[in-house]
């Protein structure tokens, strides 16, 4: 495993297995990893001849206020559990590696749906993040990049962004992994004292609920303002957005014909979570839809 902590470095490392034929699967990541990385890694590792992983707490994508200083930076651990894994190639450059004072600024935007869900509650924050996601696929050139479901916003802006550009890269999305009772696995669990561990809890117990009583003739609005009421009646949560929308676009549906994203994010004390769960159509049966949960596209 070689550890670049600068684009040049990076570049030489990666025209070798250019020149040896080897295709790249890249996760970017901003470190303080768990499982739910490492299984973006193995995705990776199965459908690549080589992984590279990024590690960078990207500036660009907080805004003042938000956790930027106190996100969790956990360098050497994250390099030790890199050690069992198939990784070939660690990019983890420095914020003045990435933005050179003397570079022309230049923003990558996806106004509309990077204005939505976590882009509505977070203003800009979707644009710092496919700003960086463009600056590393351009440095590390992969055929395939890595990510999670659970951040469906960002998979939605994203999978948009490639589109629009005709980036050659090959947005992969791994499911969401989740600890033994429930709790999505995010670098921000950390943050959560016990009780808000415990309270924590309720956001995926109520995504599911309400997934559950979701059929082709559901009352999608009504379904929304249940899945609001839950969230707020939840101890110690402060609701940030529910919503039930087009897994692409991130627009309210009333259809379920293209399938579904419920999504959910609080905040339980200081700290922000997201959820969600897809349903995604799987076969059409005598005009009915079936639907299952949490499959990644
Ligand atoms: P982050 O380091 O939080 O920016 O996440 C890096 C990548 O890991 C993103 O694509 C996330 O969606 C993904 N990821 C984070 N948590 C999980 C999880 N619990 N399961 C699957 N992927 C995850």
């Amino acid at each position: 495993m070689q550890i670049c902590h600068t684009i040049r470095e990076f570049r030489e490392a990666r025209a070798v297995l250019t020149r040896s034929g080897k295709t790249l699967g890249l996760v970017p990541t901003m470190g303080a990893l768990h499982e739910g990385h490492l299984s973006l890694v193995r995705s990776a590792a199965s459908e690549c001849d080589a992984v590279a992983i990024t590690i960078f707490v990207n500036p660009t994508q907080f805004a003042p206020g938000e956790d930027f200083d106190r996100y969790p930076r956990t360098f050497e651990a994250d390099l030790a559990l890199l050690q069992s894994e198939n990784v070939a190639l660690v990019f983890a450059p420095s914020p003045a590696e990435m933005y050179p004072p003397s570079a022309p600024q230049v923003i990558v935007d996806i106004p509309e749906i990077g204005a939505r869900l976590d882009g509505a509650s977070r203003p800009g924050h979707f644009r710092g993040v496919a700003t960086v996601v463009s600056k590393l696929f351009n440095i590390t050139t992969p055929d395939r990049a890595y990510f999670g479901q659970k951040d469906a916003a960002q998979v939605a802006v994203l999978r948009a962004m490639v589109r629009a550009l005709d980036t050659p890269v090959d947005v992969r999305v791994c499911p969401t992994v989740r600890d033994v009772d429930g709790l999505a696995l995010s670098s921000r669990n950390r943050y959560l004292s016990a009780l808000e561990r415990t309270q924590a809890l309720a956001l995926p117990r109520i995504l599911e609920s309400v997934a559950e009583r979701i059929t082709p003739g559901s009352d999608l609005a009504m379904l929304r303002a249940s899945l609001a009421a839950k969230l707020n009646a939840a101890d110690g949560f402060t609701l940030d957005y529910a919503a039930i929308v087009h897994p692409d676009t991130l627009l309210p549906i009333s259809s379920l014909d293209e399938g579904a994203l419920i999504a959910a994010a609080v905040h339980v004390g200081k700290t922000r979570l997201i959820d969600n769960i897809v349903l995604t159509p799987v076969a059409r049966e005598h005009e009915e839809l079936t639907l299952t949960a949490g499959a990644a596209r």
